[in-house]
């Protein structure tokens, strides 16, 4: 016997899994140059040169110490650095008892889902949001509520919203810029959010956690504010990650910020240090642990995914497809050119293009283009997105 959800999991089918091995098999028929990959959100340029001077310099110079166990929540100088860049950045005067260093976001996502959730807790999430909340609100015991999407502009339906809120509700995770639409909250969005958390938490006589998931805070276009959230509603808990940031997904470092002021801090810091504990992801690698915190005021350089997402944009819009502008991230998310977009996926890899249905984002008649590639597989691409334009003429 074994778990059947743990086995429901493992054996899911994942579509963008699924279409990235279609596209393996496909480029051994007809070229890789000659199919156009779009389903995966592996950043596309590589680490600052900084990252692995970093990483040699310290394996250089403490060869022995480097491979030691941290403490379970991360390395104290580490963190230190940490709080240190923020407080830069933003004004703010974090301390380095209230980080978590962790394996990246999903595993900070977990920590704090795993870290917060009573029985019977729900957790509000905005689609088109990214499919694994479910997988780990669900994990941690919880139960999500999903906000259908304002296809306009992919800001937030807050009719919908201030409905969905109920004495059961623990927190509302956000995640700006998006994946999947690369679309940025604006500062009027959070103002407006923020208030109705105010209001309802006073109502339930409990605080409503927000939960911000941030791997994409640092890939932002020119015209675009991310605004700091911590700074528009106190009861903030931020998830972060240098997977993007700095090219570094497999490095598997992010952290966990609990600030000090929020509600019950001490109580949520502890929580989430159990789940860390609970989960195993206690004490993250320790070479990138250092490395990260020597790098975190840079990033790779990510000029090239702002201008894929502008050649992108104007060219399907001239081509009569409807995209919502993006903010930052990697991502665009038009609508497909039919309701069901599976079939719209399907149809399109007839053109050798592979494009991630939005069904699985909540939000169905749209698909998502991972345009985390080079600029030249871009424009080599887009005779085929014409050609799949005129196939619905
Ligand atoms: N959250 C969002 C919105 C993501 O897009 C991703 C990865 O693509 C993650 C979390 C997980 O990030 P990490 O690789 O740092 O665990």
């Amino acid at each position: 016997m074994v778990s059947e959800r743990m086995k429901g999991l493992g054996n899911a089918r994942s579509v963008i899994r699924e279409l990235f091995e279609y596209g393996k098999r496909r480029a051994a028929v007809v070229g890789a140059e000659n199919i156009f990959d779009f389903s995966l959100g592996n950043p596309s340029v590589p680490a600052p040169a900084k990252v692995n001077e970093e990483a040699i310099r310290i394996l250089r110079e403490q060869p022995d110490a480097i491979h030691c166990y941290t403490s379970a929540q991360g390395d104290a100088v580490v963190r230190q650095r940490f709080a240190d860049s923020l407080n830069r950045r933003f004004g703010a005067s974090y301390t380095p008892d209230q980080f978590y260093v962790s394996v990246g976001a999903a595993a900070s996502l977990c920590c704090v889902f795993n870290g917060l959730t009573c029985p019977g807790d729900e957790y509000v999430v905005f689609a088109p949001y990214f499919p694994e909340y479910k997988v780990f609100i669900e994990g941690a015991g919880g139960k999500m509520v999903l906000i259908p999407p304002e296809i306009e502009g992919f800001q937030i339906d807050f009719d919908a919203f201030e409905k969905s809120l109920t004495p059961q509700t623990k927190g509302v995770v956000v995640n700006s810029p998006n994946n999947p639409s690369g679309v940025v909250y604006s500062r009027k969005t959070l103002e407006t959010l923020a208030d109705i958390l105010r209001t309802k938490s006073e109502e339930f006589g409990h605080a409503i956690y927000l939960i911000t998931d941030e791997p994409y805070r640092e890939i932002v276009f020119a015209g675009f504010e991310v605004p700091w959230i911590p700074h528009i509603y106190r009861d903030t808990i931020v998830c972060y990650s240098f997977s993007k940031s700095l090219s570094l997904p497999g490095e598997r470092i992010g952290y966990i910020l609990v600030p000090g002021d929020i509600t019950d801090s001490a109580d949520v810091y502890a929580a989430v240090a159990g789940a860390g504990r609970s989960l195993g992801y206690v004490n993250a690698p320790s070479l990138f642990q250092q490395v990260t915190s020597l790098c975190c005021d840079i990033t790779a350089d990510i000029k090239v995914y702002e201008r894929n997402c502008r050649l992108l944009v104007d060219s399907l819009r001239e081509m009569g497809y409807t995209c919502v502008e993006p903010g930052g991230a990697f991502y665009l998310f038009p609508r497909s050119l039919e309701p069901d977009d599976m079939a719209f996926s399907e149809r399109a890899k007839q053109f050798d293009l592979l494009l991630v249905p939005g069904g699985g984002f909540g939000a169905p008649g749209h698909f998502r283009i991972a345009y985390c590639v080079q600029t030249e597989t871009i424009e080599k691409s887009l005779p085929r997105f014409r050609a799949l334009a005129e196939s619905y003429r």
